[in-house]
């Protein structure tokens, strides 16, 4: 079975367990215990950072994502960012370090049996099906080319800076620039969704989103914000405007809801209702089927009160049932709509099938 195949037989799964999830007759406020579990796909968790970086070990007992946090999370799905830092060396990232960090992320698989091989995706009790991101493709614009082999890997999900502006885009958090993609970034985000993934704007500038929206649209391309919350909440450029979430929300994307507390609710803290705060703005703007959960944990974030590893994520998911959000769209956003946007391949395209 291709990639997308097994994607779209893992988004069968989730659909059959919520068709078989709890009584309709329950009332929100007693919903949650009884139900089954909710799964979840999160769209970025940094655990290849920490490992390839920061000299955490590859297999996964500590921080936020570890072995047992994410079963306990009823995770389904983890989305691994091979993220290449700004200042990774003096002159740049290179092309070379995003394959190092993809041979860190093969290791700590084959570390790690809770973990599904890359490419294997597929509904397992207690094991997580594994897919690829890039954060920060700006070493690409040294051949636009090289990106194409690493879609054939399976990278999924690709942003054309980081913190800082690159040749290809300005960064949401970048110097000010006068350009947002520029003629390169425009070409690379062309060639990523001829071959058949997407281009990640959770870290690119209200310039570069404005570029990329009619280039996504000739291709029929779903926009997705990997992590990043809405600004009307918290007044932050890493997060998304109202007219970005109606517009991610028109072209069949998402928007990844980020964990971070300043990108919750603007301060150093934030709890549980902070959070649906930012779910229910979310919703309401860009609609149900278009927030997913997009975590950053592990990526040096300020978790919420209540949501301090990946084993909280129940918690959330009770707590949005006893406010009255229904089961069938507590499963969106936990899993099937990050899903569906994995699982997306360019209509009447052979893209690469991943591996
Ligand atoms: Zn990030």
């Amino acid at each position: 079975m291709s990639a997308a195949g097994r994607v779209r037989a893992l988004l069968a799964v989730t659909c059959a367990a919520g068709a078989l999830g709890a009584p309709r007759s329950l009332r929100g406020d007693e919903a949650g215990a009884r139900e089954p579990p909710v799964h979840v796909v999160d769209l970025h968790v940094d655990v290849p950072w920490q490992v390839h970086f920061k000299g955490r070990a590859l297999r996964l007992d500590e921080g936020h994502a570890r072995r047992d946090t994410l079963v306990a999370g009823n995770y389904l799905g983890i989305v691994l960012p091979i993220y290449l830092p700004d200042r990774a060396r003096p002159e740049g990232p290179q092309i070379e370090d995003a394959s190092a960090i993809l041979a860190t992320i093969d290791a700590i698989i084959a570390a790690n049996p809770v973990l599904l091989p890359l490419g294997a995706a597929r509904a397992e009790p207690g094991r997580i099906s594994t897919f690829l991101s890039i954060e920060g493709a700006g070493a690409f614009a040294a051949d636009i080319a090289q990106i194409d082999r690493f879609i054939a890997r399976g990278v999924r999900l690709i942003s054309p800076n980081h913190a800082q502006n690159t040749r290809l885009s300005s960064s949401a958090t970048g110097e000010p620039a006068a350009f947002g993609l520029t003629e390169l970034g425009k070409r690379f985000c062309e060639r990523v969704y001829a071959q058949g993934a997407l281009i990640d704007v959770s870290h690119i500038s209200d310039a570069a989103f404005a570029d990329l929206a009619p280039i996504a649209a000739a291709h029929g391309a779903p926009i997705v914000a990997t992590h990043s919350n809405a600004r009307a909440i918290a007044n932050r450029p890493r997060n998304l405007t109202d007219e970005q979430l109606r517009l991610i929300g028109r072209s069949g994307g998402v928007a990844g809801l980020n964990f971070h507390a300043p990108f919750v609710n603007g301060a150093r803290e934030a709890d549980l209702d902070d959070v649906i705060a930012q779910v229910d703005h979310m919703v309401r703007v860009a609609g149900v089927d278009h927030v997913a959960i997009g975590s950053d944990f592990d990526g040096g974030i300020i978790p919420p009160k209540g949501l301090g590893d990946a084993s909280a994520l129940p918690a959330l998911a009770a707590r949005l049932r006893q406010r009255g959000m229904s089961r069938d769209d507590v499963e969106k956003v936990f899993s099937r709509n990050a899903l569906r946007i994995l699982g997306w391949r360019p209509a009447g395209g052979s893209a690469a099938g991943g591996g």
